[in-house]
């Protein structure tokens, strides 16, 4: 059985880069008939922010995506917190010593900083680390009697230099690094005594039986000293996929949160107030956003199906999904692309629940409007918008009439005659008992015709009497809405 787990550090909102990443775990697990795991990386508690955690999981209640097991769920192999795993590291860190896979070291920042100044790029390695204040170096005892004397101190991995490390990547195939770039990483810290990241995310995985890593190629940097660690532990290892970056719209760098102020979006699936400044970051759900659509645009982030379809729902994505359909190069952030889903989608929804979501918009402008009137209106509407409150744009005047005329459309489509014509067609509409849109039309056109008007002329200023601009669906499906009394009441109002 497969088993992905989405592990995200709480030290900030999640990124939607993430929720890319976060998203091709689910597709590949529910292809499989896999579990799908959140686990919360929160080893670094100077980096730990207030708030994060929920925003991450609401995060993903808003998108649909499930979790078999989490922190807030359970599960077989909790606690899904690292913070509440604390007890379980210090084990393996001990098993590396013991393998001599690892060694304690004692250098105080002021002697690594006096270090870096000495020596041009130094790296503690294999070619340093025999000059330094660490296990090696000192004799048993003397080791024991630092660290009974509380002295803080670090483990840090024993690489051997000059061997090959090979990274077998899904989507990369296979990357091979000569293990002396690497330096001797810090597994361990005495003085929170807490794992870092790299021990802690290996003994997780390894104990949550995880059979794939996937993840942002931010990570294949480490995937070498990972790929090191199962080696020394003697484990298993779990496959690996690191994903393309999402590169900034110009496609000159990685996408950033600055990327999305300068050019005007979200960057974010839901709106964040970070606690510390209260400055408040944009969401996709607040912007008006499906969850659907941000799924299938995010599915295209560095996927494609090999054919023309763009439009998928989240059961053919998890169909479809393949490494092997993953591309290496990084994903250019085409937002237009997300508006241009999100617009699909909002037409694919039914105007039923539309109209549910449009009514909060409504209430905002202290509109009150039977339901039905409402749903029938969006289904005129819809496929003029592509966010939900754009509705209110395309749709105002039929709940309100119009507080002035658009200069334009009135310099253009109100001739010297329209006032009188519009004062007959009052006359005339206040007439009509069937105001079915058949009828109304059949009425309004005899009467033009008998009139001998102009019909593009008499329509042009009707709607600029109803609608206050040139916009708007068929004029009778409009007053037909609006009803009789508003209709005329609109049309008298123009002719003032
Ligand atoms: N905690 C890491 C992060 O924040 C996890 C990376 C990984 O998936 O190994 O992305």
């Amino acid at each position: 059985k497969v088993r992905l787990r989405f592990a995200p550090s709480p030290t900030g909102p999640l990124h939607i880069g993430g929720v890319r990443t976060a998203l091709y775990n689910y597709l590949f697990a529910q292809k499989n008939n896999g579990d799908f795991i959140l686990r919360i990386e929160d080893t670094d508690s100077h980096r730990f922010v207030e708030g994060a955690e929920d925003y991450i999981q609401e995060s993903f209640d808003w998108l649909g995506l499930e979790f078999d097991e989490s922190p807030r769920k359970g599960g077989p192999y909790g606690p899904y917190r690292q913070s509440e795993r604390k007890d379980i590291y210090k084990k393996y860190v001990d098993l590396l010593l013991e393998k001599e896979k690892a060694y304690i070291a004692f250098d105080t920042p002021e002697e690594l900083e006096a270090k870096r100044n000495e020596i041009r790029n130094f790296q503690y390695d294999a070619s340093t680390r025999l000059s330094m204040r660490n296990s090696l170096t000192l004799s048993g005892e003397e080791t024991q009697q630092l660290i009974a004397d509380g002295a803080q101190y670090v483990v840090r991995a024993e690489i051997e230099p000059d061997i090959d490390i090979t990274v077998q990547d899904l989507i990369r195939g296979n990357v091979t690094i000569n293990s002396s770039i690497l330096d001797d990483k810090v597994l361990f810290k005495s003085s929170d005594q807490l794992p870092t990241y790299h021990l802690a995310n290996i003994v997780d995985d390894h104990l949550m039986d995880i059979t794939h890593v996937i993840r942002g190629e931010e990570w294949l940097p480490s995937a070498p000293l990972h790929v090191w660690l199962y080696k020394s532990f003697g484990w298993d290892m779990p496959q690996f996929a690191h994903l393309p970056l999402l590169l900034k719209p110009e496609g000159n760098g990685k996408l950033s949160k600055r990327d999305g102020d300068r050019l005007g979006f979200p960057v974010f699936p839901l709106e964040w107030k970070d606690p510390k400044t209260q400055e408040i970051s944009s969401g996709y759900r607040e912007s008006g956003y499906l969850p659907e659509a941000v799924i299938n645009f995010l599915a295209f982030l560095g996927w494609n199906p090999g054919t023309e379809q763009e439009i998928f729902s989240l059961e053919e994505l998890i169909r479809e999904f393949s490494f092997e359909r993953c591309s290496k190069s990084g994903a250019k952030f085409d937002y237009e692309k997300a508006k241009w889903y999100n617009h699909k989608y909002i037409h694919a929804t039914p105007d039923e629940t539309l109209a549910a979501m449009f009514e909060p918009v409504l209430k905002q402008h202290d509109v009150i409007a039977p339901h039905e009137k409402v749903v029938k209106i969006i289904g005129l509407v819809k496929d003029r918008v592509s966010f939900v409150e754009e509705l209110w744009d395309q749709a105002a005047y039929f709940f309100v009439a119009p507080e002035s005329y658009d200069e334009k459309t009135v310099r253009k489509r109100w001739k010297p005659e329209s006032p009188a014509q519009m004062g007959e067609l009052a006359d005339l509409i206040e007439t009509i008992d069937d105001f079915s849109i058949a009828n109304q039309e059949k009425v309004v056109m005899k009467w033009i015709e008998e009139k001998g008007y102009h019909t593009g002329n008499i329509m042009n200023a009707f709607r600029l009497a109803i609608v206050g601009e040139g916009k708007g669906p068929h004029m009778f499906d409009i007053t037909e809405i609006i009803g009789k009394q508003e209709t005329t009441l609109r049309l008298r109002r123009a002719i003032e």
